[in-house]
């Protein structure tokens, strides 16, 4: 027998005409591109999106057709991020700290027909337009007054050509199997990969992430999204923040502390971004001795949350940290350290212990540590083993590629290394290509820089193996100290050795002044080993 309930498509256009019906008074305040902090709603921002729809499709978009969008977190990155998937198109989120040549390349494989960006973004896109070999118009994301002069041919001012547009004329109808976004993965190790997701997985995912064990927002919730939208598909936050009937703070370009720290007092509960960003805010808020007056939840993910970091926010600021862990691959949620009711019945130590870790999968998302015989590994939260994931926000398939990503069962090797404990909460131990082997055994370098970092005058730390004629690799820490402050090897060394097996303390300390970054803010291994190569690193002992 066949159900006999309503095909409702679940198409990303339902979110944000939900968000307009019923949540359409509810502020997004940003700070835009041009400066100024500027308020919109969900009825303006649909409103708006509904006139990007109307204006692609006059411009010839046809359904599947990708459009470039390099932009801050804006408002009228919202108006965007709903407008072209509502014309049918596919939007393509370009990441303006990728080198050029990544970005022309991903540009032209993904065969983007239309660019849009913020008009500081103007410059970037003149460089790389004459390698492009796709794009036919270019527009630009800003009003009359702050429009550039450009080269770009063409190029069309947004505020004008949105406001020519009518709203009246409705979505493209699409299936919910049609493609509605596109991020490409960093590729630290050949070409970026493109990773194309579908109007139904995110919705399913941001229907997943809002459950009250994940990101459990609320209509009483203002979200300020810091990870930027073109990191991971923006952390879900562009769907699941209207489809919750939540406000939104969009801090714009500026990402120092002082201006994050000004955006989050605009009434912001929830707020989401990488470790590093929270270690400079924090930071700030020591030296200027500012509370925190309506923050209550950090989201901290893609990379390992430092201890020190999660301490602080909830001992000093009463802020509660949630570490999760995720992927582009993967929607990018996969799993969320909230705690349980076995949890909170520990101790004080053994629960921050517990949500250090990166937690449990929710409802969409199954997860698998096999070793390398490829069993299921035991769940005794020690036995390291490659990292599985599947479910329907999980990639089958990059963009144009021959063969598929996930095994015949679904099964997609995240390439993370990571153990599962006994309440199914699984901790990433490293990268499977940075994970340091010596003697037969792994080291976590994860492990080794958190508690670096757990030293006062430690503010940033790199674990890499670095080869050995006896052990095949050991351990080099690379070791950033806070403005005004100084450590010593021993005193490093030491912190670390309270903590992990002898053998695995580094046999070397490397005081930097900067570590590496990729542009999605990881440390890059690859570069340091290279630099170290470079360099004739040799290790003490050897
Ligand atoms: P990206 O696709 O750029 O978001 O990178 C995904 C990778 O970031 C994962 O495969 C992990 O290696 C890493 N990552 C994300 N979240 C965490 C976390 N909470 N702890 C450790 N590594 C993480």
């Amino acid at each position: 027998m066949r159900a006999q309930m309503q095909d409702w498509p679940l198409v990303s256009t339902t979110i944000i005409d939900h968000a307009a019906r019923f949540h359409g008074d509810r502020r997004i305040l940003t700070r835009s591109a041009e400066g100024p902090v500027v308020t919109s709603n969900w009825a303006q921002i649909r409103d708006k999106a509904r006139r990007v729809a109307a204006g692609l499709r006059k411009l010839g978009l046809q359904p599947g057709d990708r459009v470039g969008v390099m932009a801050w977190n804006t408002g009228r990155h919202l108006e965007v991020w709903h407008g072209v998937p509502g014309a049918g198109g596919v939007t393509h989120s370009l990441n303006p700290r990728l080198f050029d040549d990544q970005l022309i390349y991903i540009i032209n494989h993904a065969e983007d027909r239309w660019l849009m960006m913020d008009h500081d973004l103007v410059p970037l896109i003149e460089r790389l337009a004459p390698h492009l070999t796709t794009v036919q118009g270019y527009i630009v994301m800003t009003d009359r007054a702050h429009m550039p002069e450009t080269s770009l041919p063409g190029a069309l001012c947004y505020e004008d050509w949105v406001a020519e547009q009518s709203a009246d004329e409705g979505w493209t109808p699409v299936d919910e199997g049609d493609a509605c976004g596109i991020c490409y993965t960093s590729g630290t190790t050949g070409n970026p990969k493109g990773v194309v997701y579908g109007h139904r997985s995110n919705v399913l995912h941001a229907m997943a992430v809002l459950q009250p064990d994940v990101l459990g927002l609320s209509a009483n919730d203002v979200v300020m999204p810091v990870v930027p939208l073109f990191h991971a598909n923006g952390w879900s936050t562009g769907y699941s923040t209207p489809m919750a009937g939540a406000s939104m703070v969009m801090p714009g370009r500026d990402m120092t502390a002082p201006a994050l720290y000004e955006m989050l007092e605009q009434g912001v509960t929830i707020t989401l971004a990488v470790p590093t960003v929270w270690l400079a805010l924090l930071q700030h808020l020591e030296e200027t001795g500012q509370r925190l007056s309506t923050l209550k939840r950090v989201v901290i993910g893609g990379s390992a949350c430092p201890r020190a970091v999660m301490e602080k926010f909830e001992k000093v600021y009463g802020v509660e940290v949630i570490h999760a862990w995720g992927m582009t691959e993967t929607s990018p949620l996969g799993s969320f350290a909230t705690p349980t009711p076995e949890i909170l019945g520990l101790s004080d130590e053994e629960q921050m212990e517990a949500r250090l870790r990166t937690g449990r999968p929710f409802y969409t998302v199954d997860l698998n540590v096999k070793t390398d015989d490829g069993a299921d590994a035991p769940r005794d939260g020690e036995t390291a083993g490659s990292l599985f994931i599947r479910g329907p926000g999980v990639v089958q398939r990059y963009l144009k590629a021959d063969v598929e990503a996930a095994d015949p069962d679904g099964w997609f090797d995240t390439g993370d290394v990571a153990n599962m404990d006994a309440y199914g909460s699984i901790k990433i131990t490293d990268r499977s290509k940075d994970v340091i082997k010596s003697g037969g055994e792994w080291i976590s370098s994860i492990d080794l820089e958190n508690f670096a970092v757990a030293h006062p005058s430690v503010s940033e730390a790199a674990a890499v193996g670095v080869p050995h004629p006896k052990w095949d690799e050991r351990p080099v820490l690379l070791v950033v100290c806070s403005p005004g402050k100084s450590a010593t090897k021993e005193e490093v060394l030491a912190q670390i050795a309270e903590h992990v097996a002898k053998w695995q303390v580094p046999d070397d300390v490397l005081f930097v002044e900067e570590i590496p970054h990729t542009a999605t803010g990881k440390i890059s291994k690859v570069s340091i080993r290279k630099m170290l190569e470079e360099q004739g690193y040799q290790l003490p002992s050897s």
